[in-house]
């Protein structure tokens, strides 16, 4: 028998399937019924699993009743029971598709060793270090290859998929098309999407190649920069031999390409050629900042022409962004400069941007041009395969580039343990042949080709998309730029969401079910994690906030202010806490009492200015959730964006709303309406210091919203 059997895809020994469904959680979870339009319902415990956890828990608890604390682990093997020395596979590169392959490998007996030219990238010393998102096809295939790890994974990652995301238009901040990534993984039996830091993904990674086959599993400063295949003199067998740049030599029965888009192993495989620069420079950055919305939105993207930026909560306080700017590549900003150069991009977006911004300390910015590869449909030659950005580097607004190299690692080991079981089983009934080494690669790469291709061209749309964005109609048209002041919405959106609206929930349901079919061959049980519910909304309300931006708006635990209006010109983060003060200061919170705003001394918000009247206007929140203000007969007028109110009629506020209290620029104080999370009034204005894991539970009943 050969050594991965004991770890096989297909076949589950009995004794292996109990041990498994004890560590599945006691209780999967299915999409209540209200989602499917029926009737109100909770998210619903389906049948215990697992007799022991069934009776320590009500089936409606809302803890995973699994505990997993460590992942059970393999010890290495140095022999197949069948006396043969295990596979020998070398990988070029510790990224995260050759950690991943690595483990998966390792787990069922491999032997493996790990060639990484630069350590530093996996221990997060290098430039990208920023968080990335693991999305659930990603982390089925993750499951499936080691539950332990995924495990890890699981508990690090900060959940999104819970909450609303979508497109937003960048200058209102308006919604422009959401996604609902929560149900899909539901009804698939999938983990729910997550964003990790990458330096603990591949510390995961890496800590559990290690803890299989010791330290030296992994080999640091080994550049490979070319390869042979040949016949192993000792033992006569076809080898696959990876070459550094300083000479040394690594044999294996197959070498795996994991290194990245600027991949030697392509190099050598299929001749010289540069990637393609997408046209557009990425700012990145990681902030303190906790945005009013944070329990409700997971990410954003907010749309432009020729920028598009990208906001993402990714867990202990701190969101991720990364500004898109259309340039020539090789750009470069002076030392210091980089905030400003975003401001001067961005400065006019909605505050959902411009806040990021003002939160990101000016050295936490860094600065990377995108580049990406055509598809290629050959990524394997004789014993050589290509695996991750090697094989399909793609632009990253799908967030698949990693979660493609983590499934095509998932295929390789699948393909590999299948041959080695075949192999075995002929052996029992004759003589044994040796693996079809260049077969296994071949099928592997004919069952990934089609799917990263597919994967490739969205993320290529969606590229496009997000950055030839126009909201009004006159907007890139040079000369004829003065119609968009009409607001007339432009065709190409209108068109674009109406196409959008009808193919989301396939497209969604393609990128992370896509590779269902190929993990029903694993023995992972396709179950959704309980711990992976809503935590901000209860999940009944899913349908609701998707279909109504008002009801979403109106479920942020978030007060809402007038903030003075300044010149925008300061974007440092004592800024955004200057804001946050002046409100507290100058503007009471908005109640369902109601603020009076005038100069005079009954008033809660005294504005002493020449324009503003004794009794000028009133904000309140209504029965509804909704915020107003009415003018109280002014002098001046209350306007709102720069359009004057008629008297007496409440008129409903939005985030981002400029209120004048006289006419605008002409003596007028101006504020801008702004929403806070809650947590900030505790903590005075502190970002950074709400941890939603923490703060909200699992929401398991009807809020009663
Ligand atoms: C801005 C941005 C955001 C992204 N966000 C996401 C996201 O949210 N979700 C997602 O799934 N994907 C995302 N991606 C894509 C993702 O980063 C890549 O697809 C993923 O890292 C590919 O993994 P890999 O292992 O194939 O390659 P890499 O991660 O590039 O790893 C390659 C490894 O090989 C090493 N190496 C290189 N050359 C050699 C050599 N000659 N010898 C030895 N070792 C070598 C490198 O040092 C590196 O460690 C994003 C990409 C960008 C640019």
């Amino acid at each position: 028998m050969h050594a991965c059997t004991q770890q096989q895809f297909s076949a589950v020994p009995a004794a292996c399937w109990q041990s498994r469904q004890q560590q599945q959680p006691a209780l999967a979870f299915r999409r209540s019924a209200a989602v499917g339009g029926g009737s109100s319902g909770a998210l619903a415990a389906a049948a215990p699993r697992a007799a022991p956890c069934a009776a320590a828990r009500s089936p409606r608890s809302t803890q995973p009743c699994r505990a997993v604390a460590a992942p059970e682990r393999e010890a290495p093997r140095a022999a197949a029971p069948s006396g043969k020395p295990p596979m020998k596979v070398v990988i070029a590169g510790a990224g995260i598709g050759g950690l991943v392959l690595a483990v998966g490998l390792l787990k069922r007996g491999f032997d493996v060793t790990v060639l990484e030219r630069d350590m530093t990238a996996i221990r997060g010393e290098g430039k990208y270090r920023g968080p990335i998102q693991i999305q659930s096809n990603a982390l089925g295939a993750l499951e499936a290859l080691d539950e332990g790890v995924a495990q890890r994974v699981f508990e690090e990652g900060c959940i999104t998929g819970d909450r609303i995301n979508g497109l937003c238009d960048g200058v209102t901040g308006d919604w422009y098309i959401k996604f609902d990534t929560f149900h899909p993984a539901v009804d698939m039996g999938l983990p729910v999407t997550r964003v990790i830091s990458r330096i603990t993904l591949q510390e995961i990674l890496a800590d559990a190649c290690r803890e299989i086959a010791g330290e030296d599993v992994i080999q640091n400063s080994v550049n490979i920069v070319d390869y042979e295949q040949g016949v192993d003199p000792a033992t006569g067998k076809k080898i696959a031999t990876a070459i550094a740049d300083d000479g040394r030599r690594f044999s294996g029965d197959l070498l795996v390409g994991a290194d990245g888009i600027w991949s030697k192993v392509r190099r050598k495989m299929l001749g010289d050629s540069q990637p393609n620069y997408s046209e557009y420079t990425c700012y990145t950055g990681i902030s303190d900042f906790t945005p009013a919305d944070i329990d409700t939105v997971g990410y954003r993207v907010f749309l432009g022409n020729g920028k598009y930026f990208v906001s993402s909560d990714v867990g202990g306080g701190k969101m991720q962004w990364y500004g898109f700017h259309k340039e020539p590549a090789n750009g470069t900003d002076p030392p210091g400069a980089r905030k400003q150069r975003l401001m001067e991009i961005f400065g006019s977006w909605t505050h959902k941007v411009t806040d990021l911004l003002k939160a990101t300390p000016e050295e936490a910015i860094m600065r990377r041009d995108i580049y990406d590869r055509a598809p290629i449909f050959k990524w394997a030659d004789g014993r050589v395969a290509l695996l991750g950005d090697s094989a399909h580097a793609m632009q990253p607004n799908l967030g698949q580039g990693g979660c493609m190299a983590i499934e095509d690692a998932y295929q390789l080991v699948l393909d590999l343990c299948r041959e080695a079981d075949e192999v075995d089983k002929e052996a029992a009934a004759g003589p044994r042949r040796d693996i079809d080494v260049e077969g296994v690669l071949n099928g592997y790469m004919m069952k990934r080709v089609v799917r990263a291709a597919s994967i490739h061209g969205m993320a290529g749309m969606a590229a496009y998309m997000a950055s030839t964005y126009k909201a009004y109609l006159g907007e890139g048209l040079g000369p004829l730029e003065w119609i968009t002041k009409f607001k007339i919405p432009h065709p190409g959106r209108v068109v674009g969401q109406v196409i959008m609206k009808a193919t989301m929930p396939g497209t969604m349901s393609r990128v992370l079910g896509g590779y269902r079919k190929s993990l029903a061959q694993s023995d992972r049980v396709p179950v959704c994690h309980l711990a992976d519910q809503p935590r901000g909304f209860p999940e009944s309300l899913f349908p609701l906030y998707m279909e109504d931006d008002d009801a979403l708006l109106r479920a942020s635990h978030a007060y809402w202010v007038l903030t003075p209006v300044t010149d925008g010109s300061s974007a440092s983060p004592e800024a955004l806490h200057l804001e946050f003060e002046a409100a507290k200061h100058q503007s009471p919170v908005i109640s369902r009492e109601g603020v009076t705003v005038g100069t005079g001394a009954g008033c809660d918000m005294v504005l002493t200015a020449p324009t503003v009247s004794e009794q000028h206007a009133r904000l309140h929140q209504c029965e509804a959730g909704d915020y107003h203000v009415t003018d109280l007969d002014s002098q001046l007028g209350t306007w709102v964006n720069s359009r004057r109110l008629p008297a007496r009629v409440p008129q409903r506020l939005r985030p981002d709303d400029v209120v004048s209290f006289g006419a605008p620029g002409q003596g007028s104080l101006d504020f801008k309406v702004c929403m806070f999370h809650n947590s900030l009034l505790e903590s005075g204005g502190r970002h950074g210091s709400y941890d939603r894991r923490r703060a909200a539970e699992p929401q398991v009943a009807l809020s009663g919203k």
